[in-house]
């Protein structure tokens, strides 16, 4: 077990991730629960971000109080599926930066293919948080990763969904140093590298594009 894995149980993102899996569940609604999911998932993947006193008036008299220091976080989102984290994590936090990676899958060898990448500048000052509901064979988060750190992100963490046992430790040997934030840490991958018992095709169920 990648000793950076941080499988998030609370009841709430477990509640919401079983109405996902269930083939009912109908895209608008995928929508809106995933969004609510990432909200729990980016609280879960803040919890150690630096903070600063600050001095403050409430209406009442004048105290100390905290807030996030240093420069703005960066959310990394790996299209499409990772714009399905993106939107709760920046309804949390809204004036996050945002960097988007194009990257599809070979469907014969799963190799991660790039089309596009922009990410904000100063990535060697911000926290990264790379986010992906669905690690499957790793390749993608990986390619994703390697991307970001040729930029210069030195602080990566990589936040995603579900997770297949396979894609931990692929991506557990090529970042060892990068930690790694679920909701469910599946069983296994299928022969088409979909992750079991899963929720399919994680970009086709938020868009209906199936
Ligand atoms: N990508 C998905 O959307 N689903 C999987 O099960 C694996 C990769």
């Amino acid at each position: 077990m990648h000793q950076n894995l941080t499988v998030a149980d609370h009841p709430l993102i477990q509640h919401k991730l079983a109405l996902l899996r269930d083939n009912r569940m109908p895209t608008g609604e995928f929508r809106q629960i995933l969004r609510e999911i990432s909200m729990l998932l980016g609280y879960e993947v803040t919890r150690d971000l630096e903070t600063e006193e600050v001095q403050i008036e409430t209406p009442l008299e004048r105290m100390t109080a905290r807030r996030i220091s240093g420069k703005k976080l960066c959310l990394v989102s790996i299209l499409r599926a990772g714009n399905g984290l993106l939107e709760g994590m920046l309804d949390l936090m809204p004036s996050a930066r945002v960097a988007h990676i194009g990257l599809y899958r070979d469907p014969k060898t799963l190799v991660p293919i790039e089309y596009y990448f922009k990410t904000p500048e100063g990535m060697a000052d911000r926290l990264a948080i790379v986010v992906d509901p669905m690690l499957a064979t790793g390749n993608s988060a990986i390619a994703a990763v390697d991307r970001i750190k040729q930029v210069g992100a030195a602080r990566i963490k990589f936040v995603c969904l579900l997770a297949a046992p396979e894609g931990v430790a692929a991506f557990a040997e090529a970042h060892p140093e990068v930690p790694l934030i679920t909701a469910a840490l599946d069983r296994e991958l299928n022969d088409h590298g979909y992750i079991l018992p899963g929720l399919g095709d994680a970009g086709d169920r938020m868009y209906g594009t199936k």
